[in-house]
């Protein structure tokens, strides 16, 4: 009765997401900090005052909210953390950051989570003929969406010091003639590659397959590669709402490209699902576009707590990888990864473990607000 293809399917594990609060969650690099408090009205809103909305479809292209999106990044640079506050509370993007052309909704798709957008992505541009290249160790549902399309993969090393290795990477490509997917900043390691090391890696890449950068922790202080769509067709950036904008329980996603790929991925959506993204959250989205400034604030505040934490963890012997995210990814040396995560655990606090060969003595561990960080720092103490 089941389908062949079902046999094909190794589901993505999410962090654990216990129904109690008696956990305090820094295992699934959820945002500490709650909306801004225009997003929330937005959504109470758009319940009560335009309740008669909830009877009909929503917007199928979002298009006001592709605006916004298309708004919030030229003010930003696609990176939060260093984005200037304007005393209006505006935000415009630190010189190194400015994108330099004007970024247009037509460059702009919105999908229900960047978990779709990316299902949509690998529906759109990855082929069965040729293995997909990503980094040994990047974010987990990538090799799930192979599994899932039937895509072939091929997994590529990471260097001796965790970072990614883009001219192996940029050399199977060629080799195969293939697609590639990464992070940047790549999870679990947090770590970065500047945009200059991106261009001179899509300098060496098939300019006829996709070049796909997942920028889900960019506004923690990565550097965004939006700036790079203008020289290079083939780029296709991913971009999510749920760490940076504290919207992981609405689900919003997009992806950032030339106009042309843009199409192409409507026309796989329109064949899959017309209304990805309901009323509310188009809301609720155009609302958190418009509280650039509180984000900015909140990605500093975690950057700053993020380094603290990291001092506090090299200062006692840890392992600690340079991060640009709102996680840090930690070992400690003869201490069992599995036994970190179990006594913190114990302590009431749940970070992330992989059973994944090679990083297995590492937790990968997000990044909460002082008060959180400071149980934690006790918990993890004596180990
Ligand atoms: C969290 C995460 C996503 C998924 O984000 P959603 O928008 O919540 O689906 C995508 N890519 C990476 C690298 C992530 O860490």
């Amino acid at each position: 009765m089941l389908s062949q293809r079902l046999k094909k399917l190794h589901p993505y594990v999410p962090g654990e997401q216990p129904d109690d609060r008696e956990y305090i969650k820094l295992n699934a690099n959820e945002n500490a900090y709650p909306p801004h408090k225009s997003v929330t009205e937005a959504v109470c809103q758009s319940a009560s005052m335009h309740s008669e909305r909830l009877a009909l479809y929503p917007d199928p292209d979002a298009n006001m909210l592709r605006k916004s999106i298309a708004d919030f990044l030229n003010s930003t640079g696609g990176v939060l953390e260093r984005a200037e506050i304007n005393p209006d509370g505006e935000c415009s993007p630190a010189p190194q950051d400015k994108i330099p052309f004007t970024v247009t909704p037509q460059m702009i798709f919105c999908g229900n989570g960047s978990d779709e957008v990316l299902s949509f992505l690998f529906y759109t541009f990855f082929d069965s003929d040729r293995p997909l290249i990503m980094p040994e160790h990047t974010y987990s549902f990538y090799p799930v969406y192979c599994g899932f399309y039937d895509i072939p993969l091929k997994k590529i090393p990471l260097k001796k010091d965790w970072s990614l290795d883009m001219d192996a990477m940029c050399a199977a490509a060629a080799e195969n003639k293939s697609a590639v997917i990464f992070a940047n900043p790549n999870a679990p390691t947090g770590m970065a590659l500047t945009r200059e090391q991106v261009r001179e890696a899509l300098k060496s890449f098939p300019q006829d397959r996709a070049f796909v950068v997942d920028e889900a922790y960019c506004d923690f202080g990565g550097e965004s590669c939006i700036p790079l769509l203008k020289e290079f067709k083939n780029l296709v950036i991913v971009r999510t709402f749920s760490k940076s904008l504290s919207f992981a329980g609405m689900r919003l996603g997009y992806v950032v490209a030339a106009p042309e790929l843009i199409d192409a991925m409507l026309t796989v959506k329109n064949s899959f699902n017309h209304f990805p993204v309901d009323f509310i959250t188009q809301r609720a989205g155009i609302a958190s576009c418009g509280a650039a400034g509180y984000y900015a604030r909140t990605a500093r505040l975690i950057a700053q707590e993020r380094e603290s934490f990291s001092g506090f963890l090299k200062e006692r012997g840890w392992l600690v990888l340079d991060s640009r995210t709102n996680f840090v990814f930690a070992k400690k040396n003869g201490v069992e990864g599995k036994y970190i995560y179990e006594s913190a655990k114990r302590e009431g606090i749940l970070i992330r473990h992989f059973d994944t060969p090679g990083i297995e003595d590492f937790v990968r561990i997000t990044i909460g607000t002082p008060e959180q960080m400071l149980l934690l720092r006790s918990a993890l103490e004596n180990i």
